[in-house]
């Protein structure tokens, strides 16, 4: 296949020791090389399946491709979104968010503790493996906060991802063992307000 109709693992916007002490030199380096790369390598081999079978005209399983699939993307898509959405404490992270994204957040939760709030809440009570997700639908003008399991499931479609956080136990278990709350915490030390921002003021002029 062309490299370019590939995915491929993205540099992160920082040095890996950047996010310590809240996400360590040692867990960001095994979350990107590892576990971010190994939804890379499984989106590609997905497609590649589907390709070879295209090309033989074979037949396929496609409920069990396609579930791989999804899952696969949908993690490589999230990770990408949540490096960017991180930034070193003090240096771009952590603080409150500004802009038209704080006008959006207050709008719709009344003021930014209570959609801190139930962001936390999201995040530490997702079943399992998962992530929370501030989305924002483009009908209603509203932002809405998304549990999802796994990489894939629980997934609105056609909402726009404005910030994520991964609570799958490989984003902490090096640092905060099994504590997810803890990590969470730390989170938003390091949360790129600047960066999710951004995303709101583009997404407000479509
Ligand atoms: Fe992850």
């Amino acid at each position: 296949m062309e490299a370019d109709k590939m995915y491929s693992l993205p540099d992160l916007p920082y040095a890996y020791n950047a996010l310590a002490p809240h996400i360590s030199e040692d867990q960001l380096k095994l979350h990107h090389q590892k576990h971010h790369m190994a939804y890379v390598n499984g989106a590609n081999a997905v497609l590649e399946k589907l390709d070879k079978a295209r090309k033989e005209n074979a037949d396929l399983d496609f409920k069990a491709t396609l579930k791989e699939l999804s899952f696969h993307v949908g993690g490589f898509k999230l990770h990408t979104l949540f490096w960017e959405n991180m930034a070193p404490a003090g240096n771009g992270g952590g603080g409150q968010p500004k802009g038209e994204l704080l006008k959006v957040i207050n709008g719709e939760f009344g003021k930014f503790e209570r959609f801190k709030k139930e962001f936390t809440m999201t995040a530490t009570s997702v079943e399992g493996s998962g992530w929370a997700a501030l989305t924002f639908c483009r009908k209603t003008r509203r932002p809405l906060i998304m549990q999802l399991e796994k990489h894939n499931v629980n997934l609105i479609p056609g909402f726009e991802v404005l910030l994520v956080l991964d609570v799958w136990e490989h984003a902490y278990y090096l640092d905060y063992k099994n504590d997810r709350a803890k990590f969470v915490e730390a989170f938003w030390n390091i949360v790129n307000w600047d960066a999710v921002n951004k995303r709101t003021e583009m997404l407000l002029k479509k």
